[in-house]
């Protein structure tokens, strides 16, 4: 691994809009690159410009303390910050590979966060993040913590293959049970799962399963994207050397999507097999409102809950807009309760959405939303 220290001028990347997948309104990338080099990682597409060679080069933002507590700082600020988790993972590189064991960027992030009172949640695929629950359990008790892990499967032997540097699925369990027990919030992202590998029904069983024996709060489970360029090379040349006869079902559900994505009828097909084990499993698919709801702006509970129900009824086959009726919301520059009686001028907001926000405006809840969830 080559390690470059560049410094960066800024550290927070703000989202438009909240993210609601991970509940976050701002993320990070403190490193740039990830030597954990999974077969699969999107991080190797030209389109987010990591430099060097990826899985060999990593960059480390030497400065991002001094950046980050500059950003975090509220004084003199002209517009603060919105409320919501900050998501340290994800993106172009693991907050938790190797080169944090001797950086510590990701440990001294966590103690600024602390120090600042944010809400946080961690997504990575090491179990060095347990190196740091003295402070995420600080975190969790003045605030909230959310620690994550994400796998392709749970499959020890399939992971040695397709995640060959990271520890293996049955520690990654491990982990998790461990911040349970200091009763932190935890999740499984089962993100991506590979295509004719680990996207079969037993194996998707099998992670729910573990999942649920752990007790985690939730499951985000997603398909995976194949860009065409360095990401698609890089795959396909494993794929080509360990299991040929697939390359030609990839190119059929793959072909050319400019955008990476396999088709509708592929992921409408995993979902509804996830969904369905789920219901076995009693298995929360989408972060829960109790882990955000007493954080989040008025508008940004709604958003988030309005897309969680958009994808609950989607992966039914059902038409919904409530994605279009978020989406409006996020260029509201008002709180919602200031146009209570004026909702529905908002573009996608129809009388039962408008029932929906109204409840959720009140009780911070929906009944509609529990019915789905
Ligand atoms: S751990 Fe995540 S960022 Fe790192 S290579 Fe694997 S998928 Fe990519």
């Amino acid at each position: 691994m080559n390690v470059r220290e560049i410094t960066a001028k800024s550290v927070l990347i703000k989202h438009k809009k909240i993210d609601s997948w991970f509940v976050s309104r701002y993320g990070m990338n403190l490193y740039r690159g990830c030597a954990h080099n999974c077969a699969y990682c999107d991080g190797r597409s030209e389109r987010y410009q990591v430099e060097g060679v990826f899985g060999e080069d990593v960059s480390v933002k030497t400065n991002a303390l001094e950046v980050l507590r500059k950003e975090l700082k509220p004084i003199g600020r002209r517009v603060k910050l919105n409320p919501g988790y900050i998501m340290l993972g994800g993106g172009v590189g693991d907050s938790y590979q190797p080169v944090e064991e001797k950086y510590q960027l990701t440990r001294k992030t966590l103690q600024l966060l602390c120090e600042y009172r944010w809400p946080v949640h961690v997504l990575t695929k090491s179990t060095l993040v347990e190196r740091d629950i003295d402070i995420i359990e600080r975190i969790n008790q003045q605030n909230k913590a959310i620690v994550s892990f994400s796998f392709s499967s749970t499959n020890d032997e399939i992971s040695a293959v397709l995640e060959p540097h990271v520890p293996p699925p049955s520690e990654r369990l491990k982990t998790l049970a461990a911040f349970k027990r200091k009763g932190i919030a935890c999740g499984m992202f089962l993100l991506p799962v590979i295509p004719f590998i680990t996207d079969t029904p037993e194996l998707i069983s099998e992670a729910l399963r573990r999942a649920h024996e752990i007790g985690v709060d939730f499951v985000i489970f997603g398909g995976m994207t194949l860009k065409s360029g360095k990401q698609q090379e890089y795959f396909f040349s494993l794929l080509r050397h360990n299991q040929p006869e697939l390359l030609a079902r990839y190119e059929q559900i793959y072909g050319d999507n400019k955008w990476g994505q396999a088709t509708e009828e592929y992921y409408s097909t995993i979902n509804s097999i996830f969904s369905e084990l789920c219901k076995k499993y009693k298995i929360t698919r989408r972060i829960p409102p109790v882990l955000y709801s007493g954080i989040l702006s008025e508008n940004d509970l709604v958003i988030v809950m309005l897309e969680h129900l958009d994808y609950f009824l989607r992966v039914e086959g059902k038409r919904s807009s409530f994605g279009y009726a978020a989406y409006s919301i996020s260029k509201l520059n008002k709180p919602l309760s200031s146009v209570k009686n004026t909702l529905r001028e908002i573009r996608g907001i129809g009388e039962k959405t408008e029932k929906i926000i109204l409840e959720i405006l009140e009780t911070k809840n929906s009944a509609y939303y529990s019915s789905l969830s």
